[in-house]
């Protein structure tokens, strides 16, 4: 990937990270089921940052 911001340029790989937390998703299961549910089905997916300026690049679903 190229980063698409100007000042920086990067080109390599891009840091890939969770869009939603674990954690919370996990919580909400345990007190609310339905909407625990609903979290982790909106949460699911990655996004796609820059590892020089963390500038978001792509969103995964
Ligand atoms: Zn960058």
């Amino acid at each position: 990937m190229i980063c698409p911001n100007p000042n920086c340029g990067y080109e390599g790989r891009s840091r890939k990270r969770a869009r939603g937390s674990l954690l919370i998703g996990l919580i909400l299961c345990s007190f609310f089921l339905l909407p625990g549910i609903l979290y982790f089905m909106l949460m699911s997916g990655y996004r796609y940052y820059c590892p020089c300026c963390d500038m978001q690049i792509a969103v995964d679903n």
